[in-house]
């Protein structure tokens, strides 16, 4: 999502006249975006926004202006404290204000002091503001849905991105119709709950995820369609037909789990437990038999112990994930789970990690094995590491690289797998 934000208010800057810089050197203005999903993210904000006061004085000493500013969930959460702690930041403003750039940029060069800070939740929708999206490649993203209700007990998503908004259908359309235009291939329809999407159509009617994804379906030179991420108690009958009916829709879901323990489950506040997740899991695989999954782990959550990490790695054997992200718990300020009194260490948390991180990678690895001498379809989008070699994307999103003509950049190919690593497989065009 914070791709896909960038990327918008970057087309916001061209819009303004504002060409990319190749480095920070020679850019007038830095906006840094930020992720407060951990704290990790949140730090590294800070550290990064040290190293480019640095440049901003080291062009202050040649004459020129740099003008700073920050946007994403950290503003959002935290707007004082970066104002406080790097007052030279001109502007910053959190992940629903973006469309107001012009007038932000506006004010901040008249500031005198005070960083401008931009962090209101309005009752407007900032798609109905924001200039039209440019298709960047041949793949795109699309937010279709922002925000949640969930309130999952670590989560600071509803507190920064603010409560669940779709936005209507015929938007959603008129941009992918767009986008296809301009050279996209592959459509990633983006929400953090992207499965509870309720869009109005043009009647006023709620509309569900898979009434968008057989519309967009029909879109002529739309190839691949994917969408994330989505929740696991949000998967109905309707969506997972589509996994059938549709060729478009890869055969690849992100469905994250958090944790295998139905304890942990109840305490972080999930709608589901390990026995629906399992259910959806078995009902997609019967819809598509050669779907394959990845998922979302969090170890360490408060109160969780021997039995219910042991739960976890049971569930990651029965799934058999060909992709995962897992993280150690961390604390969000103004959370419950952060004031919960049965915190597990960090030494606990640490070795738990490096546990199921082992498992996680070695039934990834297993799986890009599985794919030597499969011939795939592959979306090739960037050039390689070596002259004459492009990277691309399979239907299950591994990375692929292969020796192939730049001409072959954004189209996609038949490719033979001749060698597979954990994180990558490299393969012989057989068809262009
Ligand atoms: N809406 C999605 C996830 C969005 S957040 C869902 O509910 O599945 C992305 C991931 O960050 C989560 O799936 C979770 O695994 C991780 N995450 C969120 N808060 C966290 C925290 N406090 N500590 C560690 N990981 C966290
Ligand atoms: Fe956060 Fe996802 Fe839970 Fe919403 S459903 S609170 S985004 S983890």
């Amino acid at each position: 999502m914070n791709v896909y934000d960038s990327h918008r208010v970057a087309v916001i800057l061209e819009n303004l006249g504002f060409e990319q810089a190749v480095a920070p050197k020679y850019a007038d203005l830095i906006i840094f975006n930020t992720c407060h999903i951990r704290e990790k993210a949140t730090e590294k904000l800070f550290s990064d926004l040290g190293r480019i006061a640095e440049v901003k004085q080291e062009r202050a000493d040649e004459g020129k202006d740099t003008i700073i500013g920050v946007m994403g969930c950290v503003v959002q959460a935290e707007d004082e404290q970066i104002a406080k702690r790097a007052p030279f930041v001109d502007f910053a403003f959190g992940p629903l204000a973006y469309y107001r750039l012009p007038e932000i940029l506006e004010k901040a060069a008249r500031r005198k002091g005070e960083t401008v800070i931009d962090t209101e939740f309005l009752a407007e929708s900032k798609f109905d503001f924001l200039p039209q999206n440019k298709s960047e490649g041949a793949c795109s993203y699309l937010a279709i849905q922002e925000g949640c209700n969930n309130f999952c007990t670590y989560c600071v998503v509803p507190y920064t991105r603010g409560i669940e908004t779709s936005r209507p259908v015929r938007d959603v359309l008129d941009e992918a119709k767009k986008l296809v235009d301009e050279g996209t291939l592959e459509i990633n329809l983006l929400g953090q709950n992207v499965n509870s999407y309720h869009g109005e159509d043009e009647q006023g009617k709620e509309r569900n995820l898979a009434y968008l994804l057989r519309k967009l379906n029909k879109i002529d030179g739309l190839k691949r369609i994917r969408y994330t991420t989505s929740y696991p108690a949000d998967v109905d009958d309707d969506l997972i037909a589509c996994h059938k009916e549709i060729k478009k829709l890869m055969p690849y879901l992100h469905l994250p789990i958090q944790s295998g323990s139905d304890k942990i489950l109840k305490a972080m506040n999930r709608r589901h437990n390990v026995a629906q997740y399992l259910d959806v899991i078995d009902k997609l695989k019967e819809a598509n038999p050669i779907i394959g999954f990845s998922s979302d782990f969090i170890v360490g959550f408060p109160g969780e112990d021997d039995k219910d990490f042991a739960a976890t790695m049971d569930v990651v054997d029965k799934v058999k994930f060909i992709q995962a992200f897992s993280f150690k718990y961390s604390k969000r300020p103004g959370t419950p789970a952060a004031v919960m009194d049965n915190q597990v260490e960090e030494k606990v948390k640490k070795e738990r990690l490096e546990i199921l991180q082992n498992k996680l990678f070695d039934y990834q690895l297993k799986f890009n094995q599985s794919s030597v001498g499969k011939t795939m379809d592959v979306l090739f989008e960037n050039k390689g590491r070596h002259a004459g070699q492009l990277t691309g994307r399979t239907p299950y999103m591994q990375n692929l690289y292969a020796d192939a003509n730049k001409d072959l950049l954004n189209k996609i190919c038949r490719v033979k797998v001749k060698e597979a690593t954990m994180n990558s497989l490299s393969g012989k065009i057989v068809e262009e």
